[in-house]
């Protein structure tokens, strides 16, 4: 039996719930679904259950835009912002449009019908449906599996080996000697929490990385919400963190040194007199050339301070029985390690992709500002800044995809496609050092030499294209169905995509 939406939305995390929030309120006669591979919302924010688990930004970027974040703390632990997403899902009736367990494996567009067809497995078996618009809201990493070096020597050892993607929920680390292996949010993370009950909590980096003091509660925010009431208060806040940020961006992009120097200086007064902080806190690349950890009220830096924390900056050589051996010599020893070494990137969730009978292969395509794939119609996926708040982006997107709705409703239109420029040359989509980017890029679309194929990164650029910007900006191209190429009553350009050729009557 196949099943027929308007808009097929894949993915309950939180860019899904936001998208199908948006589509609800602009269109409320039209049809969603949300298709959910696994059995629950949230995505991430469900997935990752490790010890302290929280944002590294803050809630009133993170948030979406058309619900206030009215918590006190803005760097937010994971249950808090799983419980955001569940409520906006389940007071907005989200929840009853979304079917768990469907995984999507497959999606064909048919210029005939002007429709995609999308298989996703069910209980072992295929489940069909059909719809108008795809909209891939499916996150950027694999769920089944975290990345995890090869290390040699890990049959040996006689501890816990962990992952952070797969907590076991009944792990206890009370009173034992933990070595956190990484250097990424994850394990800045985990490393405080940890050492409020652990023995001793080592973090073992390879190399270090930029990390910063923020305080968790934003005074200036909670006080605004007493003041002028909580959706005035978020939005002003909202755009007083956009500004922050992206100050602190730019500054590391343009006076690098400068940034360097003053997050040394931070760093420095969290520390001990007399650490050694060009070992364990100076890295080698610039600000912003990989994420900036931030740390709510300094909360590793109390935990080196207290001594329950260390930093051990250090190859692995092998693991031991007891621990881990280090190229420098020196042992480690261990009851329990955790493998904080990342994600495995991961391009729309897996989706194999057919236009008109022809398979789409990724690495082929090139990303339309960023959410549209060159020659593949009425298809709009989510990936959100690597510089700021990911919803920040996500909210754009789901606002363009109305947009590009009510201009195909008024056009008459049935398909949009965005046409390749063979003057553009293509760029990775992520320019991004950070060795998770830099081992699986090459699966992703790419990216532009110029609008609108650059990856924008200025959430204050895209809010005036994607905003308030022409849809019909020439690039997309709008057909009807009944009006095909050759009839005589085609009007428009036409797609699908590259290699077709552009027709007007
Ligand atoms: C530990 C951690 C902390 C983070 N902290 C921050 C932060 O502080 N700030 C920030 O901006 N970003 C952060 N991120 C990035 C984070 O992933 C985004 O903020 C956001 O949660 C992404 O939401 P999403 O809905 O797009 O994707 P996800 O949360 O990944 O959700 C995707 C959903 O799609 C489903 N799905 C995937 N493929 C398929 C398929 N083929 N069929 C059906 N369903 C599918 C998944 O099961 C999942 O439910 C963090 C990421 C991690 C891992």
């Amino acid at each position: 039996m196949t099943e027929h939406v308007d808009v097929l939305i894949v993915g309950a995390g939180l860019s899904g719930i936001g998208a199908a929030h948006h589509i609800q309120a602009a269109f409320p006669d039209r049809s969603y679904a949300i298709l959910e591979a696994r059995d629950a919302i949230g995505g991430t924010w469900d997935l990752f259950r490790y010890p302290g688990v929280r944002s590294d930004s803050d809630m009133h970027t993170l948030g979406y835009r058309f619900r206030p974040w009215t918590q006190a703390k803005a760097i937010a632990d994971g249950p808090s912002i799983l419980r955001y997403i569940r409520d906006t899902a389940a007071d907005a009736g989200i929840d009853r449009c979304i079917r768990f367990g469907h995984r999507v494996i497959g999606a064909s567009w048919s210029s005939t019908e002007s429709r995609w067809t999308v298989r996703a497995e069910h209980d072992g078996a295929t489940r069909v449906f059909t719809c108008d618009f795809l909209l891939m809201c499916s996150g950027y990493y694999r769920y089944d599996e975290g990345y995890t070096p090869e290390f040699a020597g890990t049959s040996d050892f006689r501890g816990q080996l962990v992952h952070p993607q797969h907590w076991p929920a009944d792990l206890d680390y009370a009173g034992k000697r933990v070595v956190v292996i990484g250097s990424g949010a994850t394990a800045v993370t985990l490393v405080p929490a940890m050492a409020e009950t652990a023995a001793q909590v080592t973090m073992l980096q390879r190399s270090p990385t930029y990390i910063m003091p923020v305080p968790s509660e934003d005074t200036v925010a909670n006080q605004l919400r007493r003041l002028l009431g909580p959706r005035r208060a978020y939005t002003l806040v909202r755009w007083k963190n956009v500004l922050v940020s992206t100050l602190i961006y730019q500054l590391s992009q343009r006076r690098p040194q400068q940034m360097r120097k003053f997050i040394r200086g931070l760093t420095r007064k969290q520390l001990p007199d007399g650490y050694d902080v060009d070992t364990h806190f100076k890295p080698t690349y610039q600000p912003w050339d990989q994420r900036l950890c931030l740390v709510p009220d300094g909360d590793l830096f109390r935990a080196i301070r207290d001594g329950r924390a260390s930093v051990v900056t250090d190859r692995i050589d092998r693991f031991t029985a007891t621990g881990l051996r280090l190229e420098s010599g020196g042992e480690l020893d261990a009851d329990i390690v955790v493998t904080a070494t990342g994600l495995q990137l991961l391009a729309l969730g897996g989706l194999r992709l057919t236009v008109d009978g022809q398979e789409v292969a990724l690495p082929d395509t090139m990303a339309y500002k960023g959410m549209m794939l060159s020659g593949v119609p009425n298809f709009l996926f989510t990936i959100g800044y690597t510089n700021a708040s990911w919803t920040l982006k996500a909210d754009l997107v789901s606002e363009f995809v109305c947009r590009l709705l009510r201009h195909m409703d008024a056009g008459g239109y049935h398909q949009t496609t965005p046409w390749p420029d063979p003057n553009v040359s293509p760029a990775p989509l992520l320019d991004f050092q950070a060795g998770y980017v830099l081992r699986a890029i090459d699966g992703f679309p790419k990216a532009g030499s110029r609008a609108p194929w650059r990856l924008g990164m200025s959430y204050a650029h895209d809010v005036i294209t994607l905003r308030y910007g022409r849809i019909d900006d020439g690039t997309i191209r709008f057909t009807r169905r009944s009006a095909q190429p050759g009839d005589a009553e085609f009007t428009g350009t036409v797609g699908p995509g590259p290699g077709s050729e552009q027709i007007t009557a």
